[in-house]
């Protein structure tokens, strides 16, 4: 047999290499399957370390709802997902058949995940919060043909949708309560795991077949399935590198959860494909739990969101001071804007400045950041990462985009086409995938401004942009300047109909723990916005809210807060997160 490629050395300073940086290097970082036969992505993040010298790492440290952890090692992932993979055969499962997953975030997951992209099957992770219907409506969407999930989740969510499913033709659960057995017409996971052999030897893997079919967020409108391929892991490893600051030995933390492409690109994938030791938190968002578990497990690198900083925000940084951090090297932070105000928080509470990220479903990786060894720009997205041409562009008359040169000017957020994670296409969406495209680029749907220094600013969403008398406003600039009064924890600004400028600006604004809404603080926070960005761009108008709506992966919803506020239909709320 021919001896396997040795990966080539990932340059220990990363940083020095940006400027020789090209994505086949990246691909050289990897080592793809043996003789040649392509790439896959559960080869690189699991079986060539259960092969290697870092066979009995820890590669999940899963920590159970009451503290405990559990331990699997590398070797122990590689086989049970092994067995995994063996099972689906037995299954008579095929690769192109579409996997599912409604689990929390527990170790079964990466378990379920890597075996389906062993076998070559294409993997979709739900949110195990998920109702019954958004999950009827994905699994269907997706064509499911496999789902693994747990007998509470399966009684509560599937069974009564079963019947809508035609092609899902296996549903494996997890027994998570005993008392009432296996459910009918389900496989128990423990026994099909037990029965099935640890060997599983990865078949030939085109690295542009498809692998991941994530749903998008549902913020601005019906979530969208983006597809990607197997060479995306090329990007999530080096991206990780430069914007995760990832390092041989560390202990990472990703919070996202698996439902959403943060949680598998970053919570799954590149630390595992780097053989770093990753945390599972099996339990609920808790300040006080985040912090413990940041010291007791000596995590190095943690990667979070903004709706989890400003709840963390709300507790003060005294109680996070509490804790000493002594391995923590670096936080980074994706999903929303992510505030001055957050990054100064993160200075204050751990002695480090929280690194902003910008990307999307579709990119499937990190595009632009505030790097490691790159210094952090508060309230900024950061820079393009190696390998990724972006720019602010304008549409112009043609349908072609023009790449707007000069600084400080508002335009669409832009990609050159070709990162290895960028999707293949929306399910059953064709016509929407090539209106994402303007010649050569990739058009994101967001609005930027790009600094003299290259620094990217997010501006808003195409979709949630303002027209008011002539003016065109951006819901994160005034959100920014109302974040910034202390009494102020979240705000939201929609655009709202008005008769004489077109739209007016109206905030919605929840309020810190222990201040109490008073038509006194409503007009400081009118006079605070107008002095701070002038009559024309400043609210017209500020409701106080107990929360603002979110998407489960924790974005505001204006697009709901509109509909509510002129009363039309709410559209799809699949992926609002119960109040
Ligand atoms: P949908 O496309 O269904 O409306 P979504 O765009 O929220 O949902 P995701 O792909 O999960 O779904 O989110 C990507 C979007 O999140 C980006 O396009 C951007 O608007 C926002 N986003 C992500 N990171 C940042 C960031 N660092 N700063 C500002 N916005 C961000
Ligand atoms: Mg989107």
């Amino acid at each position: 047999m021919e001896p396997v490629r040795t990966p080539a050395p990932i340059p220990a300073d990363p940083g020095t290499d940006r400027a020789r940086f090209s994505w086949d290097m990246a691909r050289g970082w990897l080592q793809g399957l043996p003789r040649g036969r392509g790439l896959n992505i559960a080869h690189e993040a699991v079986d060539r370390h259960a092969a290697g010298p870092h066979a009995g790492r820890t590669a999940l440290r899963c920590i159970r709802k009451d503290g405990t952890a559990q331990d699997l090692s590398y070797a122990e992932l590689g086989a049970r997902s092994s067995r995994f993979a063996n099972a689906l055969g037995g299954l008579g499962v095929a690769a192109g058949d579409h996997v599912f997953t409604l689990l929390g975030r527990v170790g079964t997951l990466h378990v379920a995940l890597l075996g389906a992209l062993k076998h070559r099957c294409v993997v979709t992770p739900l949110f195990s919060a998920f109702g019954p219907q958004p999950v009827a409506t994905r699994l269907a969407l997706g064509n499911a043909r496999v789902l693994v999930t747990t007998s509470t989740l399966y009684r509560r969510k599937v069974e009564g949708i079963r019947q809508q499913l035609p092609a899902l033709a296996h549903v494996i659960v997890v027994q998570d309560d005993e008392r009432d057995g296996l459910p009918t017409a389900t496989l128990d996971w423990q026994a099909l795991l037990a029965s099935a052999s640890p060997a599983y030897e990865i078949g030939p893997t085109d690295p542009q077949s498809p692998a991941l079919l994530h749903f998008t967020s549902g913020t601005t409108g019906a979530p969208k399935g983006a597809l990607h391929v197997h060479e995306a892991v090329v990007a999530h490893h080096a991206t990780a590198l430069y914007a995760l600051d990832l390092r041989d030995g560390d202990v990472f933390w990703c919070t996202a959860d698996p439902g959403w492409v943060t949680g598998t690109s970053y919570g799954i994938i590149a630390p595992l494909s780097h053989g770093l030791t990753v945390i599972v938190d099996e339990g609920e968002f808790d300040a006080l739990r985040w912090y413990a578990t940041l010291e007791r497990e000596r995590v190095n690198v943690w990667y979070t969101a903004p709706t989890a900083v400003r709840m963390m925000m709300k507790g003060g940084a005294a109680t996070a001071r509490a804790h000493r951090y002594a391995a923590l090297r670096f936080i980074a932070s994706v999903g929303e804007p992510l505030h001055p105000q957050a990054v100064a928080w993160g200075m204050e509470a751990f002695g480090l400045p929280i690194h902003d990220n910008w990307w999307q479903t579709e990119t499937g990786g990190i595009m632009i950041a505030n790097c490691a060894g790159m210094a952090v720009r508060p309230g900024s997205m950061g820079r393009p990462l190696p390998g990724v041409t972006a720019a602010v562009v304008r549409r112009e008359a043609d349908g072609g985009v023009a790449p707007i040169e000069e600084p400080g000017l508002d335009g669409e957020l832009a990609l050159k086409r070709g990162w290895p994670s960028m999707f293949r296409g929306y399910l059953n969406d064709e016509a929407r995938y090539a209106r994402c495209f303007a010649g050569d680029w990739y058009l994101t749907g967001d609005l930027a401004r790009r600094d003299a220094d290259g620094y990217y600013w997010f501006v808003g969403r195409a979709d949630d942009m303002i027209k008011s008398a002539g003016h065109l406003i951006g819901p994160y600039e005034v959100e920014s300047v109302l974040m910034a009064h202390p009494a102020v924890l979240e705000a939201a600004v929609i655009g709202k109909p008005d008769p004489l400028i077109g739209e007016a600006v109206k905030a919605f604004v929840a309020l810190k723990p222990g201040i109490a809404a008073s038509d006194a603080l409503q007009r400081e926070l009118l006079g605070f916005a107008r002095t701070r960005l002038g009559a024309a761009v400043a609210p017209k108008e500020i409701a106080f809210a107990e929360a603002l709506p979110k998407t489960r992966s924790g974005k505001i919803m204006r697009r709901l807060l509109k509909a509510r506020e002129l009363g039309l239909p709410e559209g799809d709320t699949s992926a609002l997160e119960a109040a």
